[in-house]
This record gives structure tokens, C-alpha cells and sequence, in this order.
């Protein structure tokens, strides 16, 4: 099965062996590109797959040493994400697939995270509960089975990726922000300022992580700056943001009974959240997996990965170009 994913900022593409496992992979982050104008410039980006698609299948397809009579299906991501973004991986990838007859799958982003652990050892079994936790999304599932998904919770503003990004702007970190302000953290005070730990108070499993940046932002502005204010505040945040995730985590697993726990997405690269979701999940008796780090952040393996799932299932795309910005994974089940 061959991955293509191009929904953001960041061109994946991947073989995968339905009994093999992984065959190669290549990326492309347009990190830097974006970096001078502070985010994703959409038109930039849709370009810049436009340049990086082919070349990174000629190498995925050399690397593996696989021909194109002996690809199986082709998987590329349908959304959500960047629409025109989005078009240039579906194009190809239908494209592909029509020329080469055989069938095309149309791929949700978050599926592919969510199913991104699997590519790992040991994988873990259903049903688990995940935690996505990315740039644009905050979501605890309810994973039944690859297509049974059911959301638990999502953040009603940032998602947490989000939150890390801006609040690392606000403390002059650049773009994306999220593993600068965690490396700052690590030489902040935890005990100098502390950060509310939003909608823990009440039942639910819901998350909102706006007002924590805005907590990080008049704390910057009510405090005398000195040499370590930075720091005391990228870790007061952090560990605001790590604690509300892990308390919304153990609850959920209490809720549903189910003793995995799945984490994906580029906020789990986080280590300090890794470390209190490691602790907690002992303590409850249960286990967490996570996808290798690279895999954590926009792939094409676990595009490769969802399709292979999916065909296995029976699903495959009709002949049009599938591309939805917006599309919750709840409509997959
Ligand atoms: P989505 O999957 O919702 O469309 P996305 O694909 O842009 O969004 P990812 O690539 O999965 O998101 O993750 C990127 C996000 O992860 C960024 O917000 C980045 O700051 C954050 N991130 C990456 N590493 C870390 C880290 N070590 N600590 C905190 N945040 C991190
Ligand atoms: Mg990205
Ligand atoms: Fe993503």
C-alpha cells in the first residue's frame, strides 16, 4: 500500500507491507519555509507539494525496491486540512491509482494518527482509548476498531498544539513553537507560578486551552522580567497543559473501562507528557502507546498504514478526487 500525505505542511510518503510492516518512508517539513511568516502559509504550502510529491515517491519506491505493477492500492489523505494542500496529494494518489488499476483509498488524517501506534511493537490490541493531541485538533476517542470511533472529549478553543504555539510566540520562541517552549521548560521553576488547569473542576472530558495562554501572557506582563521569567513561565504552562491532559486521560479511562491508552499527534512527542501519562496509567493499572517520535508529527506511514487497514475492511474510494477540509472522524463509523 502506498501513503501519501500532504493535508498540512509537511510532504509523507510511504510503503507499507500489510505482513512485512513498513517498507520505506520519506518526508519533506516545510518548517523552515513557513517559519518567517510565523505559521502555514496555505498557498506556499499547496507549491510546495506540488515540487516535493514525485521526487519523495521516486525514492520510497527505490528505497523499498518495489515497482509500480507491485503496488496493491494507494492511500492518500481525503482531510482534514489545508484544502489545496490536501488536492495536490489527492490528485496524485487518485491519479495513481486510476493508471495503475488498483483501488484508492481516501484517508482521515486523524485515523492515520490515531491508528499510527499500530505500526509500533508491541501494537496494542482493541479497543483502546486515544488521545490526539496535534496542531490543529484535541480529541479522546473511543476505539472500538478500525472505523468504531466514538469522541469522548475535544477542545471547545486551541487545540493543544495550538496553545503551545501561540504561548511560545508570546515568549519570542518562533515557529512552531511547541518543542522550543519545552526545552525552555526544562531549566524553569515548577514552583514559581501556577497555571490553572482548565475544566478539571467539573465532570466531563472536554478541553479548553485558551486562557492559559492568555494566563501566560499576563503573567509576562505583571511580573517584573528577570533572567529566569521565561523559563518559569514555559514550564508553569507546560505543566498546566501536561496535568490537565493526563487528569482528562485517567478519567476516561475510568469511564470506558478500557485499561490502553493511545497517544498521538505532535504534542506526544512531548516528553514531560509522556512521563505523567507513563506514571499515571501504572497507577491505574493500565499501559500507553505511542507511535515512534517521528511518526508522532504528519507522516505518509500512517496513511499508508489506515489504507492498508481500510482495504482489509473492504472500503475503497469511487473515481472522483476526495478532499474535505473539514470532517470529524466520528462520520468513519
Ligand atoms: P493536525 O494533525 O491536527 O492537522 P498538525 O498535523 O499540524 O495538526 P502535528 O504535525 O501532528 O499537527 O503536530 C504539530 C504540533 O505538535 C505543533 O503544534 C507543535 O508545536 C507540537 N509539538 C511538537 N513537538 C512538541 C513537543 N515536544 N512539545 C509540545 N508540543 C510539540
Ligand atoms: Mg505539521
Ligand atoms: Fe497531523
Amino acid at each position: 500500500m502506498l501513503g501519501i500525505e500532504t493535508s498540512c505542511d509537511e510532504t509523507g510518503v510511504a510503503l507499507f507491507h500489510t505482513r512485512r510492516g513498513l517498507l520505506a518512508h520519506a518526508l519533506h517539513s516545510q518548517v523552515a519555509m513557513h517559519a518567517e511568516y510565523g505559521g502555514v502559509v496555505p498557498e506556499l504550502a499547496s507549491r510546495d507539494h506540488v515540487q516535493r510529491v514525485l521526487p519523495l515517491l521516486r525514492q520510497v519506491m527505490d528505497q523499498a525496491g518495489v515497482s509500480a505493477s507491485q503496488v496493491d492500492g494507494v492511500a492518500y489523505t481525503a482531510g482534514p486540512g489545508l484544502l489545496g494542500a490536501l488536492l495536490v496529494g489527492a490528485s496524485v494518489g487518485r491519479s495513481l491509482a486510476w493508471a495503475w488499476g488498483v483501488p484508492a483509498v481516501g484517508v482521515h488524517h486523524m485515523e492515520g494518527h490515531l491508528l499510527a501506534p499500530l505500526l509500533e511493537e508491541p501494537a496494542p490490541e482493541f479497543p483502546f482509548v486515544a488521545l490526539l493531541v496535534s496542531g490543529g485538533h484535541t480529541l479522546l476517542v473511543d476505539v472500538q476498531g478500525v472505523g468504531r470511533y466514538r469522541i469522548l472529549g475535544e477542545s471547545l478553543d486551541d487545540a493543544a498544539g495550538e496553545a503551545f504555539d501561540k504561548t511560545a510566540k508570546l515568549l519570542g520562541l518562533g515557529y512552531p513553537g511547541g518543542p522550543a517552549l519545552a526545552r525552555l521548560a526544562q531549566q524553569g521553576d515548577p514552583g514559581r507560578f501556577r497555571f490553572p488547569r482548565p475544566m478539571t473542576d467539573r465532570p466531563g472530558l472536554d478541553f479548553s486551552f485558551s486562557g492559559l495562554k492568555t494566563h501566560a501572557l499576563t503573567t509576562l506582563r505583571d511580573t517584573p522580567a528577570d533572567d529566569t521569567l521565561a523559563a518559569d513561565v514555559a514550564r508553569a504552562f507546560e505543566d498546566a497543559v501536561v496535568d490537565t491532559l493526563m487528569i482528562k486521560c485517567r478519567r476516561a479511562l475510568r469511564e470506558t473501562g478500557a485499561g490502553r491508552l493511545v497517544v498521538a499527534g505532535g504534542v506526544g512527542a512531548n516528553r514531560r507528557l509522556r512521563a505523567a501519562l507513563a506514571q499515571m496509567a501504572e497507577a491505574e493499572g493500565g499501559a500507553v502507546f505511542y507511535p515512534r517520535i517521528e511518526f508522532c508529527t504528519d507522516n505518509g506511514a500512517m496513511i499508508a498504514l489506515a489504507g492498508a487497514l481500510r482495504l482489509a475492511a473492504g472500503a475503497s474510494a469511487g473515481p472522483e478526487i476526495e478532499a474535505r477540509a473539514r470532517w470529524s472522524i466520528e462520520e468513519l463509523s
